[in-house]
Formats: structure tokens, C-alpha cells, sequence
């Protein structure tokens, strides 16, 4: 027993009340022939600040391999340890995305679209759920009025349109933060860019801003309210014109 890892233990806890839920409801225990379904259940969460609502929509996740260089000032070693002391996987980064709406009673708005279509088509949908937990919600991607965006990487703006270049949320204005909207629209800067996820991140802008995007767009400012109730706040570093939302 004492060999035993913390994680083994914990899995063998949770079979333990699985067969203790199974008892409890006086069945006998399956005969395992039912399919499995091979998915994660659609996820969001609502709570309200003051007179607004919020609910949070998970995107699903995406798993990254850990090589040197990934964490800029810690080496790999070092992330392994951290993530053993945290129980966690090693070599991986699971990073878990989770779009917003909020709901100000005149305005439905959401926060970042997640990785879309291409991203749950190339993940075989780990990630890019948000239309499946929109749906579980009980929210209309056409009746969303605005949609904010927070920078310009993949997971945050690739869902603003579908696999097959429609917008994804067809009566939504798109508010963008300005800064960003200058940095990642510039030919110079791209003439500039050299590490390879910056040069993706460049060309990724330039495939997911259609026209019909663009058609759509209007840039926001640091220290301004984005929509009634939500003000923007300067957070760059992550991306230059990175914004974060104050309801
Ligand atoms: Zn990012």
C-alpha cells in the first residue's frame, strides 16, 4: 500500500464510489456493453455580478508538448518539478480555455471565441467546443450582440468564423482593443517577426479577419467602456495590445 502513488490512490478512491454509487442505486453492476461515449460534457457555470450575468463557457483544452525554451525563464527540469509538485502530467501544458458572456440586461456580449471550427477539427475536439456548451447553455449565437475580443492569439479569435468562413456570430459588432489591432495589422511589424509562433500568429490574423470580419469591427481603448457596464483595462505583455475586462 505504501508504494502506492498519491494519483493511484486517488484513482482507486474514485473507482471506490463509483461501485459505491452502483450499489446504492441496488442494480447490478453493468455488463459493460454500453457504449463509451468518448467525449467531455458540454461545461458552463453562471454567477452575477451586481445586475449582470456571467457565464462561463468551456472551449475544451489544448495539450502542448513542454520542450526547452517553452517556459522563457525556466528550464524544462524545472517546469517538470513544478508540474510533479503540482500532481500534474509532465511534458505537457494543458492550457484550458474558457470564453465569457456577459449579460448586462441590455447587451449580450461575449468574451473571446475560442479555437472554432479548425481548432476542434484538428484537436478531434478536445478543444473548440464553445458552440457545444453555447448550445448546452442555452444561448443563440445569433443573439449575441458583441462580441470582445482580448488579443489576437488562435484560441481567442478563431472562433469568430466557421469552417466555412461564415461569421460564427452573424449580428455581432466585433470589439477589438485597439493597440492589438494596430500591432498584428501591420505589414512592418510581420516583416519584423522572426519566432515561428509570432509568424503563424501574423498569418492566422490575416485568414480569421475576413472582410465580412473586418465589415464588423471597431477597435476599443484602455480606460473606456467597452459596452455599458464593461471597461477595458491595459494588461499588454502576453501580446502587445493584451486587454483585460473590468465588469
Ligand atoms: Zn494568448
Amino acid at each position: 500500500m505504501d508504494s502506492l502513488s498519491r494519483r493511484a490512490l486517488l484513482s482507486a478512491a474514485a473507482a471506490g464510489a463509483t461501485t459505491a454509487v452502483v450499489a446504492a442505486a441496488g442494480g447490478r453492476p453493468a455488463l459493460a456493453a454500453a457504449p463509451q461515449s468518448g467525449q467531455q460534457a458540454p461545461g458552463f457555470y453562471r454567477y452575477k455580478v451586481g445586475s449582470i450575468e456571467i457565464t462561463v463557457l468551456n472551449d475544451g483544452v489544448s495539450r502542448m508538448p513542454i520542450t526547452d525554451g517553452f517556459v522563457e525563464n525556466a528550464t524544462k527540469d524545472e517546469v517538470n518539478a513544478a508540474l510533479d509538485a503540482a500532481f500534474l502530467e509532465r511534458d505537457f501544458y494543458a492550457g484550458p480555455y474558457n470564453p465569457i458572456v456577459i449579460n448586462t440586461g441590455t447587451k449580450l456580449a461575449l468574451v473571446d471565441t475560442g479555437t472554432g471550427d479548425e481548432g476542434f477539427k484538428s484537436s478531434k475536439g478536445i478543444n473548440g467546443r464553445l458552440p457545444i456548451s453555447l448550445a448546452a447553455a442555452g444561448i443563440d449565437p445569433a443573439s449575441i450582440d458583441a462580441v470582445i475580443i482580448s488579443h489576437y492569439h488562435g484560441d481567442h479569435i478563431n472562433g469568430l468564423i466557421k469552417a466555412d468562413g461564415l461569421l460564427a456570430f452573424p449580428n455581432a459588432e466585433i470589439l477589438v482593443p485597439a493597440a492589438e489591432h494596430k500591432f498584428w495589422m501591420d505589414d512592418g511589424e510581420m516583416s519584423r517577426a522572426t519566432k515561428p509562433r509570432v509568424v503563424f500568429g501574423f498569418k492566422n490574423v490575416r485568414r480569421v479577419f475576413s472582410s465580412e470580419v473586418l465589415k464588423r469591427l471597431r477597435t476599443y481603448d484602455w480606460g473606456k467602456d467597452v459596452i455599458g457596464g464593461v471597461t477595458a483595462i491595459a494588461t499588454p505583455g502576453h501580446t502587445p495590445g493584451h486587454s483585460a475586462h473590468v465588469v
